[in-house]
């Protein structure tokens, strides 16, 4: 038996227990299943995204107000340098998932959130603006 056959033979022994595994695995569910006419159903209609602008809390206190209020504010502040590393897509680095956050010199990126008009970076060249760039984009 040559170093080919032995391979070949391996990956034979390998697929027939991936095989085996997703046949008991799917056994699990055949209890489930339920006839069907046509099959895959694929939705006609979509539910919209909405964003919500204007909210109002509807309560009757004026504190109970200002708490929710509050409560929906981000408090998430941050201040980037003139030079940031956010004003260059080069530098702005990419995300780590494993400590779930993005390896940068932002302090806005490290944050997890977008610079803004009080954060101090240079806005006309920042990159850690994705979301609220593209939002000024759809009002003009
Ligand atoms: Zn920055
Ligand atoms: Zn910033
Ligand atoms: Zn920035």
């Amino acid at each position: 038996m040559d170093f080919d056959d032995r391979n070949s033979n391996a990956l034979k022994v390998f697929d027939e227990k991936m095989k085996k595994e997703i046949v008991d695995k799917f056994s699990i569910y055949s209890k489930y299943r339920l006839p069907c006419d046509n099959w895959p159903q694929i939705p006609q209609s979509f539910r919209r995204y909405k964003e919500i602008w204007d909210y109002y809390p509807a309560v009757d206190t004026e504190a109970y107000k200002e708490e929710i209020n509050k409560a929906l504010q981000s408090k998430k502040k941050h201040t980037c340098p003139k030079e940031c590393a956010c004003c260059d897509l080069n530098t702005l680095g990419p995300y780590i998932l494993e400590k779930q956050t993005w390896k940068t010199d932002c302090p806005g990126r490290l944050a997890l959130v977008e610079c803004d008009e009080s954060c101090g970076c240079d806005l006309t060249k920042c990159k850690n603006r994705s979301i609220s760039s593209k939002l000024e984009n759809n009002f003009l």
